[in-house]
């Protein structure tokens, strides 16, 4: 049967994103043809715009059979230590100066082929020094035994390594792969074979290098040249297949984790050594915080705590299983009726957290209907519940109801969803409300509104966006947090009978979860009813917002507060973590908060106001963001 050789190459605006080759006899043509065109359109590089493929007929009688070189593994502690390894291998081959020659390989240009160094002189063989040599014409036998053409970087570097040792006069080949995700390189050689050395960079690191290092007092670098690029090998007996080692997968997280720190995105917990007051203490410093969701300050209210004590005393600690089976207790089903009736709606659902509740009620819908339509700047919680939706998600400029428009105008669906944070969590904006349920209305699609930042804060009685605005109606779906204003833990979803019925019987995070404990759910009743009686503090905190406002505009910032969120722009990652460290010496705990909170290179320091916060202590953090912000 005729033999061929396919090559295939992709780009993307003349920038290079894949390249394969294979070779395989006729019956196989064809499907190698499109799982290579397959392999180029799905790179991680991107969509190619340039896809070349080159399909040669090969005389069977002149292709070489080549055994693989036998593979060994050898593993560093660290990066350095690899190259160490590295080293150690290449004196075994008696390279001389080892060290000279990693330095070369970690220091070449960005180049498709390999650089070729003669170790009898020193001088580098290949010219023009910018494309090194490319080895080409070479497969592994009966390429198809693993998967379809799923790039397998190991297999294809022992193919090539096996032809290059094969090349007269050549000592040793040096390889990083210039794949971020594969941290593995090698070094290898006829005489020694193919070692596997890692880690030998971090993950994301898209540098990679190959040099071959030749003796040009034993062989012909012409001839070397003829046979690596025009030379038809097939590699046999190549091994089975290679599974990693525990040690690759921890390669690959611990060299993550090393990333995440070398980019300023690592965190650490801090321990607040007090209770959830505004005055709070770390270890033996003394700080004002300006960080706390509990905008209400009713985290440690004595009533609340009194009626958290009791519901234990009275239900136990555990809920004992999930709602729908043993979990549903009378705190559980009195909270859900006092919810809708707080946002007069027919229905309620309790979960055990605001992040499960947006995961449950968006996966839910998204299996339902066709889109969900989510605002860019939307919480985590609501961009995770999209990704477990089987409805398309579409998102929309931030706060933007001419782009939502468009884009609904540009979708076809018979069933649909917008979403949208009430106050941005990072922002702290207020979601343009009137014209997301006009939009609603005038394509026929549902509403939910995440109130976690607005429940309790906006509005004169604490009903968040819609009071705010004044309207009569509100969203489809209200969803809260308890978790913020009203200081106790738990989310929830108000809305009509059907909806809730729904989610009910189809939010997984509801149904496969425990019920929230008795402790929470009667802290949860406890707030909702203080926040009911105490319409007091709702004012002091929108107090609180306007004197804030003024404050900061005293000291130099052009910052408006439209919610107890203020974010204070900052940008870089470094600067904003220095200077909320500076603010912690000043004696205010005003946290940085970096990506993926928000995009990157657009830290910001996030104040959070409550109730309790006096006008002097408001302005003292002013004054004090001012100087580490400003004066800096
Ligand atoms: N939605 C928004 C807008 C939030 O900011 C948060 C909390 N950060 C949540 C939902 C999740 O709520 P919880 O903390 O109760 O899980």
């Amino acid at each position: 049967m005729a033999i061929f050789t396919v090559k295939m190459r992709a780009s993307q605006q003349g920038r290079h994103t894949s390249g394969a080759e294979k070779t395989v006899d006729e019956s196989r043509l064809t499907k190698t043809v499109s799982a290579l065109i397959r392999r180029a359109k799905e790179h991680e590089l991107g969509q190619p715009d340039f896809i070349n493929l080159k399909i040669e007929q090969q005389n069977p009688s002149q292709i070489v059979f080549l055994p693989a070189l036998p593979v060994t593994d050898r593993r560093g502690n660290s990066i350095e230590e690899t190259f160490r390894i590295m080293e150690e291998e290449l004196e075994k081959l008696g390279v001389p100066q080892p060290k000279r020659q990693i330095e070369r390989l970690k220091s070449l240009p960005p180049m498709r082929g390999a650089a070729v160094f003669d170790i009898a002189c020193g001088e580098r063989l290949d010219v023009p020094f910018d494309r090194g040599i490319r080895v080409t014409y070479m497969d592994e036998e009966n390429a198809f035994s693993d998967g379809l053409m799923r790039k397998n970087p190991f297999r294809e570097a022992l193919v090539l390594s096996t032809k290059t040792a094969a090349a007269e006069g050549m000592v040793a080949e040096l390889c990083i792969s210039d794949d971020p995700n594969y941290l593995t390189g090698y070094i290898a050689s006829a005489q020694n074979g193919y070692i596997r050395l890692s880690p030998m960079k971090q993950k994301g690191d898209s540098r990679g290098g190959r040099i071959f290092l030749f003796d040009s007092r034993k062989g012909r670098f012409e001839d070397a040249v003829r046979f690596l690029q025009e030379q038809p090998v097939l590699v046999t007996g190549m091994p089975e297949r290679l599974f990693p080692t525990q040690d690759d997968c921890a390669d690959v997280i611990r060299t993550n984790l090393e990333s995440q720190k070398a980019n300023g995105l690592h965190r650490r917990i801090t321990v607040i050594d007090s209770p959830q007051k505004k005055k709070i203490r770390i270890g033996k410093k003394k700080l004002l915080l300006f960080s706390s969701n509990n905008y209400l300050d009713w985290a440690m209210n004595s009533t609340m705590r009194l009626k958290t004590a009791a519901a234990v005393l009275k239900w136990g600690c555990g809920s004992g299983g999930s709602r729908l089976t043993t979990g549903t207790q009378p705190p559980h089903a009195r909270l859900e009726a006092a919810l809708s009736r707080f946002f007069e709606t027919d229905d309620a659902l309790f979960f055990s957290t605001g992040y499960a509740a947006n995961v449950g009620i968006l996966s839910a819908l998204g299996k339902t209907v066709d889109v969900i339509f989510s605002d860019e700047s939307n919480h985590a919680s609501i961009i995770d519940g999209c990704r477990l939706a089987k409805a398309d998600t579409v998102v929309y400029r931030h706060n933007d109801p001419v782009d939502l428009e468009r884009k609904i105008r540009g979708c076809s669906f018979r069933s649909g969803l917008i979403v949208s944070d009430g106050v941005f969590s990072m922002g702290g904006d207020i979601v343009r409300l009137p014209e997301i349920l006009t939009l609603g209305k005038k394509y026929g699609l549902l509403t939910m509104i995440d109130e976690a930042h607005s429940f309790g804060v906006l509005g004169k009685t604490g009903r968040g966006t819609a009071e705010h605005f004044g309207l009569k109606e509100n969203a489809d779906l209200i969803m809260g947090t308890l978790s913020k204003a009203a200081g106790a833990e738990g989310g929830f979803v108000c809305g009509s009978a059907f909806l809730i019925d729904f989610l009910r019987n189809n939010a997984r995070s509801f149904i496969f979860s425990t019920a929230p404990t008795p402790a929470d759910t009667a802290a949860a009743a406890a707030a909702l009813k203080r926040i009911q009686r105490h319409p007091e503090r709702i004012r002091r905190l929108q107090r609180n917002m306007k004197l804030f406002e003024q404050a900061l505009t005293d000291f130099g910032f052009d910052i408006s507060v439209n919610s107890a969120v203020v974010p204070i722009p900052v940008g870089d990652e470094e600067t904003a973590l220095r200077a909320s460290n500076r603010l912690r010496q000043l004696g205010f705990w005003i946290p940085a908060i970096r990506y993926p909170s928000v995009p990157r290179g657009k830290a910001i320091l996030r104040a959070a106001l409550t109730a309790s916060h006096t006008e002097k202590e408001l302005r003292a953090a002013a004054k004090a963001l001012a100087s580490v912000l400003i004066r800096e």
